[in-house]
C-alpha cells in the first residue's frame, strides 16, 4: 500500500535534496533487512522507505508526485488517461528563414510515453521501473514545427498534439513554441515593412538611373529620377515581408544615400567648375531669415 511519501521519511514537503537523502540514509540503516533480517514489519517500513526516496530523490518524478498532492490522487488523476500539459520550447530563425517560411525541429524536453511498459506504468511483477509507475518519461526529442512566413520576434506558434504525453496513454498536450529572429546586417525589419539604405553615386542622382537593390526575397530595379537627393525615400510595393495571415506582403523602403566622388584632379575639378558656373544654385537664401536666432 502506497503512502505520503514525505511522511514516510519525515520530512516537510519543502525538504531539499540534500534533507531527503540524509533522511533516507538515517531511515534505511534504522530499518535495513540485514539487521532487522526477523522482523517483517521493518522488512515493509524498509520497501516503503526506498520507494519514497526513489520518487523524492528524482526531481521529475517528485514533481508529478506533488502535482496530485498524494500517490492515491495521483492514481485516480492519472488512471483517466488524461491530456498532458502543454510543453514550451523557443526557436531562433534568421531573416531569411522568416521571409519564406520555414520547417525546424527544436529539441523538445517533454513526457513521452514509456517503451518499458508500453505506457502502462506496470510490468511483470509491479510497478515499471524506468517511468516509476508513470507510464511516461521527461525525454528531450526533437519535433518538427513548420513556421509561417512573416512571423517576428515573440510570435508564439501552436503545434496541436506535440506536448507532454498524458499519463497511462492520455493524449499529448500542444507544443508551445516562441520565435526569436535574428538581426539582418542590411534589412531592417519594423512590422512587415522592412527598410534598407542603398547608397548612389552623384552622377546618379544628377541623371537618373535604374539600379538594382537586393530584396528580402531577391532582386528589384529601382528607378532613381534626375534630381534625386540624399535621404530619399523610395517606397518598392510588396517587396517586404509577407504578413502573418498571409493575404498580403509589406513594401520595401529604400533611402537613397549620395555618394560624392572626392580626389579631383585639374581636369575633372575644372569640369565641375564650368558645370557650377552654368547652373549656379542658390541654396541657402531662405535661410537667410533666420539669422541671428529670428524667427
Ligand atoms: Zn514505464
Amino acid at each position: 500500500m502506497r503512502r505520503d511519501y514525505y511522511a514516510v521519511l519525515g520530512i516537510a514537503a519543502t525538504a531539499g535534496p540534500r534533507e531527503v537523502r540524509r533522511a533516507y540514509q538515517r531511515l534505511a540503516r534504522q530499518y535495513s533487512p540485514d539487521v532487522n533480517f526477523w522482523d517483517e514489519r521493518a522488512r515493509e517500513l524498509f520497501e516503503e522507505i526506498a520507494e519514497a526516496f526513489r520518487v523524492l530523490a528524482d526531481p521529475a518524478a517528485r514533481q508529478m508526485y506533488d502535482r496530485y498532492g498524494s500517490v492515491a490522487r495521483a492514481d485516480e488523476a492519472l488512471g483517466e488517461g488524461r491530456r498532458g500539459d502543454d510543453a514550451h520550447a523557443v526557436v531562433e530563425l534568421t531573416f531569411a528563414e522568416v521571409v519564406r517560411g520555414t520547417r525546424v525541429r527544436p529539441d523538445v524536453q517533454r513526457f513521452s510515453p514509456c517503451a518499458e511498459c508500453g505506457a502502462t506504468g506496470a510490468r511483470e511483477g509491479g510497478r515499471c521501473a524506468a517511468c516509476l509507475g508513470r507510464g511516461v518519461r521527461r525525454v528531450v526529442e526533437p519535433v518538427g514545427v513548420t513556421v509561417p512566413a512573416g512571423v517576428d520576434s515573440g510570435v508564439q506558434i501552436r503545434v496541436a498534439g506535440e506536448g507532454n504525453a498524458g499519463p497511462f496513454g492520455g493524449p499529448r498536450g500542444d507544443l508551445i513554441v516562441s520565435t526569436r529572429v535574428g538581426e539582418h546586417p542590411f534589412f531592417q525589419r519594423k512590422g512587415d515593412s522592412v527598410h534598407c539604405d542603398v547608397p548612389i553615386s552623384v552622377w546618379e542622382a544628377l541623371l537618373g538611373a535604374r539600379i538594382r537593390v537586393p530584396t528580402p526575397s531577391g532582386e528589384a530595379v529601382l528607378v532613381v529620377p534626375p534630381g534625386t537627393t540624399g535621404g530619399q525615400v523610395f517606397r518598392l510595393r510588396g517587396q517586404g515581408l509577407p504578413k502573418l495571415t498571409g493575404e498580403s506582403t509589406g513594401d520595401l523602403y529604400v533611402t537613397v544615400r549620395l555618394e560624392v566622388p572626392t580626389g579631383l584632379d585639374a581636369r575633372t575639378h575644372e569640369l565641375v567648375r564650368q558645370i557650377e558656373r552654368l547652373m549656379p544654385i542658390e541654396t541657402r537664401t531662405a535661410l537667410e531669415r533666420y539669422r541671428g536666432g529670428a524667427q
